[in-house]
């Protein structure tokens, strides 16, 4: 945060005006433009903008949805929330995203009673996933598209910004997204209906007639404040930079870590590198060099999880255990580590953080 963002929320507290307003239209007016989309509609959170999009195109009991196994819970839990049926797919073992392949694996392998109605790729890390492959399965078979792009802002697929595919695409600007307002979501769309449906979602389904307030929808209290969305476009500002910086930073780590024993993430144009997550061998256990590496002042973590192995997806659909399997999503919750990145990061930083990685390998004579 600079001086900007402070100054920007100091004036809104001034003002009075808290909740969402102008702050709010001017930002979603800029995301807009930024993105190249007819529509951004801000809501409270990541979390939100999913719920609300799954919402918004109806998706619910009957309905089944593929989501990939190795995710944030938030992708899946948005699923389960409206009454659908999340359908757990394997990820790419080096993109971490989901692919063609794994999908249409899934749609040949489904035999549920619930239809599959839609898919939800998550552009994992930000690591755009292929868009051109999974909209050509997505007509084929008739099924929406929702793309989880938390961390993927200011990323894109063949040169075409992310947020521009699908249906609906949703952000965060959860802190340790690429920007941040705290707590926040976008979703954006060139579909003006359902732009509309958005909008009455966030905002306790609320539609004004002549100017009379009407009720056409039970709605959610999802709004932004003005509070928030003045931090957000003083951080707008500067997303740009900030990504040149992640990737920059990206390819010092390669430079440093190429060779090693660990498996670095695949190299895609328009990554945005939210997170820089390697894969320990499989003889090395990662809390041995979490805690290693913390000794030596350096923070480390897991990356995502593979969401059928915790205990709710687990106990609840046992049974895709044994229509599907999840090596790559079990090896990236096992073996992935998240290695700081952030744009404050220096180059020397960098080269301390893999010469300490290093040695904790020389350590346990790796
Ligand atoms: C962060 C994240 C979310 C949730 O976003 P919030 O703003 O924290 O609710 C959902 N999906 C993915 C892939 C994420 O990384």
């Amino acid at each position: 945060m600079t001086d900007e963002e402070i100054c920007a929320v100091g004036e809104v507290l001034r003002s009075g005006m808290l909740v969402h307003g102008t702050e709010c239209a001017a930002f979603e007016e800029r995301l807009a433009n930024y993105i190249g989309v007819r529509h951004a509609v801000l809501v409270s959170s990541g979390t939100a903008a999913l719920h609300v999009a799954l919402m918004a195109l109806d998706i619910g009991p009957g309905d089944a949805v593929i989501v990939p196994d190795f995710t944030f819970p938030a992708t899946a839990n948005v699923v389960e929330l409206v009454g659908a049926r999340p359908v757990l797919v394997d990820v790419g073992p080096s993109t971490y995203s989901i692919t063609p392949d794994c999908i249409e694996t899934a749609l040949s392998r489904w035999s549920g009673n619930v239809t599959i109605r839609a898919i939800m790729p998550v552009h994992q890390f930000g690591c755009p996933a292929d868009m051109t492959g999974i909209m050509e399965v997505a007509e084929r078979n008739n099924l929406l598209v929702i793309e989880d792009a938390a961390c993927a802002l200011g990323g894109s697929h063949r040169g075409r910004t992310i947020g521009t595919f699908g249906n609906l695409t949703c952000f965060s600007f959860h802190p340790r997204k690429t920007i941040t307002t705290g707590e926040g979501g976008l979703i954006t769309t060139d579909d003006d209906l359902l732009a509309s449906k958005l909008r009455q979602i966030r905002n306790h389904g609320i539609e004004y007639c002549d100017g009379q307030m009407d009720i056409v929808r039970a709605g959610l209290n999802y709004r932004m404040t003005d509070i928030q969305a003045a931090v957000g476009k003083a951080q707008l500002a500067r997303l740009d930079g900030y990504i040149r910086k992640r990737r920059s930073l990206r390819q010092t780590y390669e430079s440093l870590l190429r060779g090693s024993k660990l498996q670095l993430p695949a190299l895609v144009d328009g990554h945005t590198w939210q997170t820089f997550m390697v894969i320990l061998p499989d003889d090395m256990q990662r809390e041995t060099v979490i805690r290693a590496l913390r000794e030596k002042g350096i923070e480390s973590n897991l990356g995502a999880y593979a969401i059928h192995s915790l205990s709710y997806y687990r106990q609840r659909y046992a049974d895709d255990c044994e229509r599907f399997t999840y090596d790559s999503s079990d090896r990236l919750y096992r073996q992935g580590l998240a290695l700081p990145l952030h744009p404050d990061l220096t180059v020397s930083q960098v080269q301390n953080i893999a010469s300490a990685l290093l040695e904790v390998f020389q350590e346990a004579r790796i």
